[in-house]
């Protein structure tokens, strides 16, 4: 199966299906991710903050998947913002996965009331300017953040990770992301699991002879999204990887889309996380 490539403005690619980490122990991300590699992804998403890095790195390297095949994505957790701090923290997860570079560096949350976050991106394209990163982004950043960073740092994040699920599709902020070539990134695809037993889903997921997760993830890659779903368990690792036989019809994508509540934000806001 090839995954299809998603271009980045700066001219990198990145795979549009990946595998997320979070909350999977650092004792279990490295089976979890050799997994997910035997699978046949190519693109893991972890951050910091997950604890894990060690052993997603592990499973990296011992994969005898050359490195440059593989596609991995790492995040600056909040109290690492600010220039020095986000240098330090960068060599510190680049040390624990045991890797000598990072193909997305994110800043994780952009905690406005600090306002550190203009001078922590331009500490990350310092890091690209090295060599130690190919690209630079951000991660749960609204409209007003993403406008005050390219106003501050004549720079254009290449993607945007953000929560992004059918109760919850973000169309003001993918439409900003289109009219900016941002990339968008979806955590939480599958809406943390807690989405699936919605009959429109249902319904469609019996039209189509596919699982509920896999019309979701079809649905992002439809609506042009990076999606990064997570799981442990083996055959959903499998599962959420066989999307790439099935398409759905326009008018089912748009049933899905018209999901959306205003309150369906399941983590944190950004405003004030
Ligand atoms: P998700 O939407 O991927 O849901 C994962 C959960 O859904 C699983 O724990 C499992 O319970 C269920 N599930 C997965 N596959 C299934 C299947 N095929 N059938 C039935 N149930 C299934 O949620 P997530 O883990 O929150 O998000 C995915 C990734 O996004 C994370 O691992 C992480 O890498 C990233 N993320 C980033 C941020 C951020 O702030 N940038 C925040 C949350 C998550």
């Amino acid at each position: 199966v090839n995954v299809p490539n998603v271009r980045l403005q700066d001219g990198h690619t990145i795979p549009q299906l990946g595998y997320g980490v979070w909350q999977i122990p650092d004792g279990q991300a490295q089976e979890a991710v050799a997994t997910a590699l035997a699978t046949g992804y190519r693109h893991i998403d972890t951050a910091r903050i997950y604890d894990n890095e060690a052993g997603t790195g592990q499973a990296i390297r011992e994969s005898g998947i050359p490195r440059d095949q593989v596609y991995v994505t790492t995040k600056l957790w909040n109290d690492d913002q600010g220039r020095d701090r986000a240098l330090r923290a960068f060599d510190d997860s680049l040390v624990r996965l045991g890797l000598d570079h990072i193909d997305l560096y994110l800043i994780h949350w952009p905690k406005p009331a600090e306002g550190l976050y203009t001078e922590t991106f331009a500490a990350l394209q310092q890091l690209k300017a090295e060599g130690k990163v190919r690209s630079v982004g951000v991660s749960n950043f609204q409209i007003p953040h993403l406008e005050r960073l390219i106003e501050a740092t004549g720079e254009v994040p290449v993607i945007n990770q953000i929560e992004l699920h059918p109760r919850f599709s973000q169309p003001e902020l993918r439409e900003f992301h289109a009219r900016h070539g941002i990339a968008t990134e979806a955590w939480s695809p599958l809406g943390q699991g807690q989405i699936l037993q919605d009959p429109v889903l249902t319904g469609i997921a019996t039209e189509t002879g596919a699982t509920v997760a896999q019309v979701i993830l079809r649905w992002h890659l439809q609506l042009g999204n990076v999606v990064i779903p997570k799981s442990v368990t083996p055959g959903r690792i499998k599962e959420n990887f066989d999307i790439f036989g099935f398409e759905l019809t326009d008018e089912q994508v748009d049933r899905i889309t018209a999901l959306d509540v205003a309150d369906g934000r399941i983590g944190p806001d950004p405003d004030t996380f």
